[in-house]
């Protein structure tokens, strides 16, 4: 069992990424496995040194211990070229150009209905996009201007790794996954069911290189995962949405998918989910005041 903790260096770890950290740690340790740390700092502007030294510092006194070295995103351009590359090549992506606004006019037309809210923010496709066509028999456009977008329609054709439904052109698959909460699609029976269909209708295409990054959240956690050998990804119910995504890349790139544990989420007093900059609850904040590594696992209910 190989598992991991992949925090962005964006703030201060809080309570929420202490059981997040703490239970892959556990998993990994009570299966003679192996726990991974990973840093994603595909955000160039929000990432700091100064976080980052500040999550393997809060780590090591939660008593975590994991294998060197650690892999950061920052460092992965590479292989995140060589994916986008392959999936121009297969005509599954194409340039786009439209900001914020542009996708809300274009999702606000009257034929489109009212605008779909998905994971991913609003549910815009191709068809909605005011872009020009790509030009496939050309390379893929680099940065800059234009975020390259995958096509859910094509890679609806496409079908890699995905079973054929009786009904023609659905492809979809079945995951195994674990939710704490049992909420979910499937949650009795621990199985998401990924379908390019649903995809197209409940997500759109999403974007897999952000213009300012290069590569996206979805892409790098799917291709880092992978490169890592994670077979049990242990992550907040807050990203079950988006696990759909992954899946669907991993098809796309042939690649494995792991077993996926969505934890629930550790909320303050009020029932509100800690979010990042949420100062108050940071683990620094509660070591300062004295609370010790035991108190923490208390306190996230281990
Ligand atoms: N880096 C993401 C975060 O900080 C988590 C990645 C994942 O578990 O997929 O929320």
């Amino acid at each position: 069992m190989i598992t991991r903790f992949a925090p962005s260096p964006t703030g201060p770890l809080h309570l929420g990424h202490a059981y997040s950290a703490l239970l892959a740690f556990d998993m990994a340790m009570a299966a003679n496995g192996t726990f991974l740390l990973r840093i994603e700092d595909i955000d160039r502007q929000r990432s700091k040194p100064e976080w980052e030294a500040q999550i393997y510092e809060d780590l090591a006194w939660l008593g975590l211990t994991w294998a060197e070295p650690v892999m950061r995103q920052s460092e992965r351009q590479a292989a995140y070229d060589a994916a986008l590359d392959a999936l121009w090549d297969r005509a599954l992506l194409y340039p786009c150009h439209c900001n914020r606004r542009d996708i809300l006019e274009a999702a606000s037309a009257p034929q489109e209905g009212a605008p779909l809210l998905g994971p991913d923010g609003i549910v815009f496709n191709r068809s909605m996009c005011p872009c020009e066509a790509p030009a496939f028999a050309e390379p893929r456009p680099r940065g800059g201007t234009a975020a390259l977008r995958l096509s859910m329609a094509q890679a609806s054709l496409a079908k890699n790794g995905f079973t054929h439904r009786t009904e023609p052109n659905r492809a979809w698959r079945r995951v195994r996954c674990f939710t704490e909460t049992g909420k979910g699609p499937d949650g009795q029976h621990g199985l998401i069911e990924v379908d390019y269909d649903a995809l197209q209708n409940d997500v759109g295409d999403v974007v897999l290189a952000r213009r300012d990054m290069g590569t996206s959240y979805h892409l790098s956690v799917v291709l880092d995962d992978a490169a890592q050998g994670v077979t049990h990804v242990v992550r907040g119910q807050d990203l079950f949405e988006a696990t759909q995504i992954h899946v669907a890349l991993q098809g796309l790139l042939y690649l494995p998918t792991p077993t996926y544990h969505h934890h629930r989420l550790i909320r303050d007093d009020a029932g509100k989910r800690l979010a990042k900059r949420d100062d108050a609850r940071a683990i620094s904040r509660y070591r300062a005041d004295g609370a010790s590594p035991d108190d923490i696992r208390r306190m996230v209910g281990l």
